[in-house]
């Protein structure tokens, strides 16, 4: 008997952690993963999708615990060979990791959407849970900055985050149709919860909730909404989040997200440390250890947030 359907929104590093976690909590079938797509580019001629990536070899236990990105057991021959030619050598392109790259270029440029590429190469790593892109349509994060726009690698891996971020556009989303399964499962009955994973909520969670229709599914999903806050004393765990925040105008901690997100959220999950400063929001907040370092913390706080959002339900 399935307890319902646990939908999960989530970028790469940090919603991979939780999405792992949730994938050990749940069965399979009760578990959907939706992955951001704003930060896909094509480079060298390939189509990447480094948020999806990430997700998967996550999932399926290939993934790279010293970067958080790419895969175990990685060689970079290809990158020494391609630097060796002139090539562009910024991203950084491990020579297992290309497969997954090459392959799905080949299978895009043959037809299939992104989620059917992403279906199969899910179901040969041997991967459970289901995982979908927010939309098969392009959607690309730009990045203004004081030279103006650029693209979003450019700015997260060229330029390391230097950029000060005065705005954010993600262009293609307005014309992007929701991938149908997520907004079936958005829309229909057996929904137990959907969570926002710890992610950065500006360049991995709004482009999910600006492809049409997404936002308001969620908000009208009748189920707890509950969010694990990305900022743990008011610094992020890795990456721009803090520092974006601050060049945005917001204030850089676990209550300024919670803020960001507004009435989407019904639960939110922060620090002990920084509970007490959520305490005039509208939202009922859990206060629990968020950082995961090993796999442990992962599946812990995944029975947190199911913990939290089953109580929320029965509460209302
Ligand atoms: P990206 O797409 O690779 O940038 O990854 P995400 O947006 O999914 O993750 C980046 C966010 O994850 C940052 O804001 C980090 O602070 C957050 N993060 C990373 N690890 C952890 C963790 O263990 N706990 C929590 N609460 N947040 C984390």
């Amino acid at each position: 008997m399935s307890d319902g359907l646990v939908v999960a929104l989530s970028g790469g590093v940090g919603g991979a952690k939780l999405a792992l976690g949730l994938s050990r909590a749940l069965p399979a079938r009760d578990l959907l993963v939706i992955a951001n797509t704003g930060d896909d580019f094509e480079h060298l001629g390939l189509s990447i999708s480094p948020d999806i990536d990430t997700l998967m070899y996550a999932l399926a236990g290939v993934d790279n615990p010293a970067t958080g990105w790419g895969r175990r057991d990685e060689t970079w021959s290809f990158m020494d060979s391609i630097a060796a030619l002139g090539g562009a050598d910024w991203f950084r392109l491990g020579d297992r990791d290309l497969a997954t790259h090459v392959e799905r270029t080949r299978r895009l440029r043959a037809g299939e959407t992104l989620s059917q590429v992403t279906a199969d190469f899910c179901r040969r790593l041997g991967i459970g849970p289901r995982l979908l892109p927010m939309s098969d349509d392009r959607v690309r994060t730009r990045v203004q900055s004081d030279g103006g726009w650029i693209d979003f690698q450019d700015y997260f891996v060229r330029q390391q985050c230097r950029p000060v971020v005065r705005k954010l556009a993600f262009d293609g989303a307005a014309a992007a149709r929701p991938q149908p399964e997520v907004l079936a499962a958005l829309r229909g009955g057996g929904l137990r919860a959907i969570v926002i994973c710890p992610s950065n909520p500006f360049i991995s969670i709004e482009p999910i909730l600006a492809v049409p229709g997404l936002r308001d599914a969620i908000a009208q999903s009748g189920v707890p909404v509950v969010a694990v806050s990305p900022i743990i004393g008011g610094r992020a765990v890795k990456g721009p989040t803090a520092k974006m925040m601050q060049e945005l105008g917001l204030e850089a901690s676990a209550a300024g997200v919670a803020r960001h997100y507004g009435d989407l959220l019904s639960v939110y999950v922060a620090e002990p440390d920084d509970a007490a400063s959520l305490a005039g929001l509208r939202l009922k907040v859990v206060a629990a250890p968020t950082l995961m370092t090993s796999l442990a913390d992962r599946e812990a706080l995944a029975r947190v947030v199911l913990d939290a959002a089953d109580a929320r339900r029965r509460a209302a």
